[in-house]
Order: structure tokens, then sequence, then C-alpha cells
């Protein structure tokens, strides 16, 4: 059985070294020493300031969200449901606007005629698509020309840079999720990285039940601190980060080169690195896509129709510009294994069972 994923195992011996260490502090969650170290340790190697570790990738976008004060967000529906259901969950007002059909993150086009029509929506929140970045400097030009604010959900897009700096650099706040199944994580958590000081100090302070830095209670906060054994696992981990990236963007490489006269993949961005987070193709049929699909579960190979459905299709009472793209991409997407432990033996079985069957 070749799995879809395979969440990346710390090392026993380290681990428990630092759990030691937490022990014998008895300082367990409340931004403690790990808490620091590893917000020092992800700031250095992902080349970012103001990175608020949280306890997972969800309450990331609410608490953004909640920072930079917005109310009324466009959106993409082609992403994980969580990019959607989290500003549902505090009563956020949304709107869905399809994707491109090339790169399948936001369409840019589609973005300013909605922000040219429709003025009550105060900001964007953009997914990068399988760490593929969205037209980042196209966004910033378009959110400058009619005042927008900028959340990304860069939940795929950890380690990835455009033009040499980091993704996570662009728009207002970009969120990160460290759930297991990510490239890097500390088994749940995640964080927020903000490009304004004022916005991290505030969303430090909502993490923290909105307790203020003089004691004083602010505006109302939540619980979405990232405890200390969490954080030792994230230290664990980030020791084998570039081997990790490393080997699954060498990986995903692969895949692309024995797939490409095959079938239709994203077109990624020419300006950026791959993380190789996630390994996505595009059928050109349902018929197709199940044909595929009988192929791969024949020779016991795991796949995902990720993501699916479109979410304008999973929430039919929030408001949805056109998303004819988002939605024609979602009936005939597959996403093919790809994890740390997966061998290039294991590519060429997946490929070569794609390229039997079609
Ligand atoms: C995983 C993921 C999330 C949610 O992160 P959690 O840490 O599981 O809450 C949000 N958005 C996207 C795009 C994701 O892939």
């Amino acid at each position: 059985m070749i799995l879809l994923n395979k969440p990346v195992a710390p090392n026993l011996i380290k681990l428990n070294s630092y759990l030691e260490k937490v022990n014998e502090s008895g300082w367990y969650t409340n931004f403690g020493p790990m808490h620091q170290a590893l917000t020092e340790r992800l700031e250095d190697y992902l080349g970012v300031k103001n990175l608020l570790l949280v306890s997972n990738g969800t309450l990331a976008i609410q608490v953004a969200a909640k920072a930079l004060n917005i109310s009324k967000s466009v959106t993409t529906p082609f992403s994980f449901v969580a990019t959607s259901s989290s500003l549902l969950w505090q009563g956020m007002d949304i709107a869905f606007s399809d994707i491109n059909p090339d790169s399948l993150n936001i369409s840019t086009d589609m973005l300013e005629q909605v922000w040219e029509e429709n003025p009550s929506y105060d900001s964007l929140l953009a997914t990068h698509v399988y760490g593929n970045p969205c037209d980042v400097q196209k966004i910033e030009e378009l959110a400058n020309k009619y005042n927008k604010k900028v959340i990304y959900d860069a939940a795929h897009a950890f380690g990835v840079n455009v033009s040499n700096h980091s993704v996570l650099s662009f728009g207002d706040a970009s969120t990160l999720s460290f759930h297991a199944t990510k490239v890097f994580h500390t088994v749940e958590g995640g964080a927020i990285v903000f490009k304004n000081k004022v916005d991290y100090d505030k969303a430090k302070n909502l993490i923290n039940f909105g307790i203020q830095n003089d004691g004083t209670l602010g505006e109302p906060g939540i619980n979405a601190k990232l405890n200390e054994y969490q954080a030792a696992v994230g230290l664990c981990l980030l020791d084998n980060i570039d081997g990790i990236i490393e080997h699954r963007s060498h990986l995903f490489e692969l895949y692309r080169k024995e797939l490409k006269d095959a079938i239709e993949m994203p077109v990624w961005h020419e300006s950026a690195n791959y993380n190789g987070a996630y390994m996505p193709i595009c059928a050109k049929s349902e018929r197709v896509r199940d044909i595929i699909s009988a192929g791969l579960t024949y020779n016991n190979i795991q796949f995902r129709r990720y993501f699916y459905p479109s979410l304008d299709q999973a929430y039919p009472t929030v408001k949805s510009f056109d998303c004819e793209v988002s939605n024609s991409v979602s009936a005939n997407i597959l996403c093919l294994p790809l994890h740390t432990y997966m061998t290039e033996a294991d590519v060429y079985k997946v490929t070569s069972a794609i390229k039997e069957v079609l």
C-alpha cells in the first residue's frame, strides 16, 4: 500500500529531552521557553517577523481576521473547508469568487471586478493552494487600489518563497497550520505572520482571552495558545526540515516530469520554489477521473479527491460570485501520495499505474 500521507515522526530521544526540561521547569503553556525558542527558530528559518504561534490553523484564520478587524471577506471556493468554515463560525460575512483555471488560486481578474462592484467587502482571504503562491504582486496592487486588507491561508505554503522572499511576507497576515499531516507540524498547531507589529501585539492578547499586557481586560478574546509539549515537537522536527522539504520537492518534480505528457496539472508560480506539500492532477473528465481512480485502487495506491466539493456547493446559502471554474476543477481533481517517507520507486509505481490505465 502506498499511503496518501504519513506524518513525520519526531525522534523520541530528542523529544524526551525537551519534555524533561518542561517537566523540570513546571511551565507547560502560556508562552514558555519552548514557545519562545520555536518562535525564534521559525522566524529565522522562514525569514519573517511578527510570528505568533497558535493552537491550530483554523484559529489562526479566526484570530487574524479579528486582529485585522475585518468583517466582510471575499474568499476562494477552492480550498480546504477550514478556509471558509473558520470565518463563518465566527459569524463573518464571506463571498466566494472564482479561481484561475491554471494556478487554481483566486482569479485576480474576478477579484478586481468583485471589489470594483461591491465596495462593502473589506478584505480578501485567499489560499496558496497546494503551496503554489497566489499572484501576490497583483493582489497587493488591487488591495492598495481598493484599500482592502489581505489574509493568506498559507497552510500549504510552509517554506515557500517568491523571488527569494517568504510567501508569508505578503498581505497583512498569513496563517499556517502545523497539523500532523502538513510539511512541518507540532501535532496540532499553527501560526500567524503579521506584516505589522501592532496587529501581532493585538493578536497575542486575543489568543490569551483578551488579557492585555498590563493584566487588564481588552476586547473579548479566545484561548488559542500553543503549549510547551507541542512546541517541543516542533523544535525536534525543525532540525530536519531542510532535508524533508528537499526530499518532498524532489518527489514532486519527479511526478511532474513523469506525468507531464499524460495529464494536466496546475501551473506553478514561475518565481516560486516547491515545497512538495501536495501532488494534484486534473483529469479531463469524470470518466478519466474514474479510470485513474480505479487504476490506483487496483494497485493499492491511496489518493484523495482534494478539494471537493467546491466550497460554494458546501455552503449554498453563502453569497457566491460565479464559481464555474472552481466547480469544474473540483469535480475532476485528485491528489496523489506525497509524503516524507515515500521513495522515488513509489513515485514510479504511481505514475506507471496512471499511464497504464490512460
Ligand atoms: C490544514 C488546513 C487548515 C486548517 O488547519 P488546522 O491546523 O487543521 O486547523 C486550513 N486551511 C488549509 C488550506 C489547510 O490545508
